[in-house]
């Protein structure tokens, strides 16, 4: 009796019991077939959390005794793989009809145990996939079931879209740019609150549906890029939202101006320097010798991909100052950008023309642009280091689960 308590305590359980404890030989399915001793503990949930809906935790009649046994993977007793099995009765739930009795130590259809599960987000979120896989001795794909459904958990207790009055809509690509999310980002929090496959009016529109008009009356401003989808819907949707164009868009084009122009100079001048793109791109505070080097160079040889360094910096400062010193330093940017005899500026001149209002508004609201961007950031190292998470759902779980707080605690300890 002693040792079944020491047991349950181990496995992290204070509604269980455990009966018996034995073990057994698992072969595993790989090519190779490796065969290893594993724990595995006959367990039942405490009288209190008997005959109680999977779904809903309610009380209710029992049904009958389901399939005969139940396995969920636990946390590793030591080094030795670890199982709970238990018998899996139905209950009649009067809401969700006949149903898997509920077990203290599973969610609902998980066949890995709250802490396994846990444990295994916390890690998803810290640390290399590829580390956890072999840490807890599970497929990418089990990792992306899991997480989805620790987030989708997750999601049922914790509104996100709570107290929403500042945020910023961004579209992310994945699948190399064939496939797009849909991603709302909170300015005040730095969370990520809400995210979607796809990239049109109705993408948007369902996290309009789902804010609700109450809520929705409540945001003052929408950073955005430069889509005229977006601008449609959150006129549409928020009319009283003030429109901010997104500076990290603003400085991402500035930056593609300036790619092209040091290709195009470069290749005229048939130049080869590997470091011109980051000596060109880079804040000057961060380039390292070589790039310095490199920069003094273009200064002295390239005239116009310097200038368009230039540009570049100043656009930069624009938004740092912001207020009524970024308006004039815009001014002063525009007049310089279509007289500067560099096509890729004078053309990138006409397209901040175009948004200049929007970008008044950034200037005038100084939207933390640090959070989103870091997001952002975040999000696209996602797409590219879960490659394994080939469902779109996934990939949402993963990005809620890291940038939106979803993520749990370590079974056994404080948050
Ligand atoms: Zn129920």
């Amino acid at each position: 009796m002693r040792n079944s308590r020491v047991f349950a305590r181990a496995l992290g359980g204070q509604d269980m019991v455990v009966e018996d404890v034995s073990i057994e030989v698992e072969t595993s399915r790989a090519k190779t077939p490796v065969s290893s001793e594993v724990l595995v503990f006959s367990v039942r949930p405490k009288a209190s959390q008997t005959s109680r809906c999977s779904r809903c935790r309610r009380r209710c009649p029992g049904y009958d005794g389901g399939e005969s046994s139940r396995r969920w993977r636990t946390l590793d007793v030591g080094a030795t793989k670890a199982y709970l099995q238990a018998a899996a009765p139905r209950v009649q739930c009067s809401e969700h009809g006949v149903v898997v009795a509920h077990v203290p130590w599973a969610r609902a259809g998980a066949r890995h145990t709250w802490a396994f599960e846990d444990t295994c987000a916390w890690l998803a979120a810290h640390t290399a996939l590829s580390v956890l896989t072999v840490l807890l001795r599970i497929a990418w794909r089990t990792v992306a079931a899991i997480v989805t459904r620790v987030v989708a958990d997750g999601r049922d207790t914790n509104d996100l879209l709570v107290g929403l009055t500042r945020i910023g809509i961004d579209e992310i690509s994945y699948r190399k740019g064939h496939r797009y999310l849909t991603v709302i980002v909170d300015h005040t929090t730095g969370r990520l609150v809400w995210a979607r496959e796809g990239r049109n009016q109705d993408t948007l529109g369902a996290f309009f549906d789902q804010l609700g008009t109450q809520r929705a009356a409540q945001l003052s401003h929408v950073s955005c890029d430069g889509a005229e989808w977006i601008h449609a819907v959150v006129r549409a949707r928020a009319p009283q939202a003030l429109i901010c164009l997104d500076p990290f868009h603003v400085v991402a084009w500035t930056l593609k101006a300036l790619d092209k122009v040091r290709a195009r100079t470069m290749t005229k001048a048939g130049v080869r320097d590997r470091h011109a793109m980051w000596a060109t791109r880079k804040n000057p505070a961060d380039l390292t010798g070589e790039q310095r080097s490199s920069l003094a160079a273009i200064a002295d040889t390239n005239r116009a991909l310097y200038r368009a360094y230039l540009l570049k910096e100043q656009l930069r400062e624009v938004f740092r100052v912001k207020g009524r010193a970024g308006h004039q330093l815009l001014a002063g940017w525009l007049s310089w950008a279509s007289h500067s005899r560099i096509p890729e500026f004078v053309a990138l001149a006409r397209t901040i023309r175009r948004y200049r209002d929007l970008i008044a508004n950034t200037l005038d609201h100084g939207l933390s642009n640090a959070l989103s961007e870091a997001t952002n950031t975040h999000l696209r190292a996602l797409t590219k280091r879960a490659y394994g998470f080939h469902s779109p759902d996934a990939l949402i779980a993963m990005a809620l689960l890291t940038r939106g707080g979803l993520c749990p605690s370590l079974p056994g300890r404080a948050a």
